[in-house]
């Protein structure tokens, strides 16, 4: 399957950046989404079909963190895999952002095999979540 992919992220290079890392790391995706913060992939997410979510932490207006809890809290969205993408790894801001729905945690700077890997994980749970119902 190939999942279309939406990636947020307030600045243009870095979401260039992470598009070019799932390619590199042989993600071959349906779509390609980009949003420069929540609300924006809000708009996205309902309008189009989208696999996964890639989000970043700290961006202006609707942070990735009211993202996850906004996605999670939707009916429609909440069986959508979130996975953030951040430099702020601390183990508290982790748990934190699994609690409210999160599915993954990727800490920049990432290597492409281990991106790869870890969205592979997240994607088949979600999957495995559907399956079940
Ligand atoms: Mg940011």
């Amino acid at each position: 399957m190939k999942p279309s992919v939406l990636i947020v992220d307030d600045s243009p290079a870095m979401r260039a950046f992470i598009r070019r890392v799932l390619e590199l790391s042989g993600v071959v995706m349906s779509e390609c989404y980009q949003a420069a913060d929540g609300g924006e992939a809000l708009a996205v997410l309902r309008r189009s079909p989208v696999d996964l979510v890639l989000t970043d932490i700290n961006m202006p207006g609707i942070n990735g963190e009211e993202l996850v809890k906004l996605i999670h809290a939707d009916e429609q969205l909440n069986s959508i895999p979130v996975v953030v993408v951040s430099t702020d790894a601390t183990e508290q801001r982790v748990a934190a952002l699994l609690r409210l729905g999160a599915r993954g945690y990727v800490t920049k700077p990432f290597h492409p095999e281990t991106l790869r890997a870890d969205l592979e994980k997240v994607m088949e749970a979600a999957d495995d979540r559907r399956c079940r119902g």
